[in-house]
């Protein structure tokens, strides 16, 4: 056998790895991975059972149909959306077409744990900035870190893993601030959770620098069958529409997400159960003397420090896998009672005042 192997580039060679929660294929509840508790509806299983029939052929090149719907609700023009295989692709394809070799991409941190990642794979420099003491985006610092060599900032509101938005105004300053020539890529995956819906259609019109990354993984419910859609002007979407591999969205994913557009009912549902479970189990940690800050999404951050691995453990010998970050905090994804009961007690046994 020879030898030699094929070498990666070695900004490839030294990416980071997106980590697994611990316990999460033993568990009985899953509060890692921010998925949502609620099973598709008979409609989008419905939606998902015709598409199968037809699996054989190609699915539209560029997801026509769900373009169309997502178009017309959210009033913007056709050539304004893309849509692909979860939003993370999406955001990959906008950071191969407008970063790269010798630029900077600003981003928070603690925030995603996919975006140095991503931004390594487009050979771009990640610059992260970290949050303020109210687990926030720091709209300043992050200002104040643009260079000549910026391409673009990625915004996570509401951020992941704190769960903390920026108020509207002030998100609109930041937007404001950044000058035309920089890619600002707005990550509104947990968009439905957060009451303050800002209009994204007025916002990438007054902003052609913007685009707005949203999921049907999180409140529609489909994480499992990878639909996402893009936002923008018209200009920077015909750039990320041409760096996209055709068929990026499956005819099955495509149907699900039609209907899970369409069943407005279903969404509700799972938002509500989320926005209730959250708020219960908030108050829950705040009665143990716990802070966690205002979430905005499906989950909710314990800022435990340098007790976050203890308090993983304890979880999965709970039930209940979670999503710790050493030194930092646990974020455990809400929705189901019973899990959060499973982490309580958790609580109860790691973080009793000393
Ligand atoms: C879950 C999540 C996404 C969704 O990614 P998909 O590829 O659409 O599943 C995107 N951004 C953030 C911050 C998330 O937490």
């Amino acid at each position: 056998m020879p030898t030699a192997r094929p070498t990666p580039r070695p900004r490839i060679a030294a990416l980071p790895v997106y980590s697994r929660a611990a316990g999460s294929a033993s568990v009985r509840w899953r509060a890692s991975s921010n998925e949502s508790t609620v099973a598709p509806s008979p409609a989008i299983r419905e939606a998902v059972a015709r598409a199968a029939a037809h699996a054989n052929l190609y699915p539209s090149l560029a997801g026509d149909e769900l373009i169309a719907a997502i178009s017309e609700r959210m009033g913007v023009h056709e050539d304004q959306v893309v849509v692909g295989g979860g939003s993370l692709a999406l955001l990959q394809l906008a950071l191969t077409a407008f970063t790269g070799p010798g630029t900077e991409v600003i981003h928070a941190w603690r925030s995603y744990e996919a975006y140095p990642i991503l931004i390594g794979i487009a050979d771009a420099q990640s610059v992260p900035v970290a949050l303020d003491h109210e687990y926030r985006h720091d709209s300043e610092a992050m200002l104040a870190a643009l260079t000549p060599q910026t391409s673009a900032i990625l915004i996570c509101d509401p951020n992941n893993p704190t769960g903390t938005t920026l108020p509207p105004e002030r998100l609109r300053a930041l937007i404001d601030a950044v000058p035309g020539h920089v890619l600002i890529l707005l990550d509104r995956a947990y968009q439905e959770f957060d009451q303050a819906e800002p209009d994204l259609a007025a916002l990438v019109c007054e902003h052609p620098n913007v685009i707005v990354l949203r999921t049907f993984s999180k409140a529609y419910g489909l994480a499992g069958l990878r639909a996402g859609y893009a936002i923008g002007s018209p200009e920077v979407m015909q750039v990320v529409r041409a760096t996209a591999p055709p068929f990026g969205l499956s005819a099955v994913a495509e149907a699900a997400a039609l209907a899970a557009w369409g069943d407005r009912e279903h969404t509700r549902h799972i938002v509500n159960t989320v926005t209730e479970c959250r708020e219960k189990f908030r108050r829950a940690l705040g009665d143990r003397g716990l802070f966690t800050p205002d979430s905005r999404a499906n989950f909710v951050w314990l800022p435990v420090g340098d007790r976050a691995e203890a308090l993983q453990t304890a979880c999965v010998r709970h039930g209940v896998s979670v999503r710790a970050f050493a030194g930092e905090g646990v974020r455990v994804t809400v929705g189901c009672p019973d899990a959060e009961a499973a982490v309580l007690a958790a609580v109860d046994e790691i973080c009793r005042p000393r």
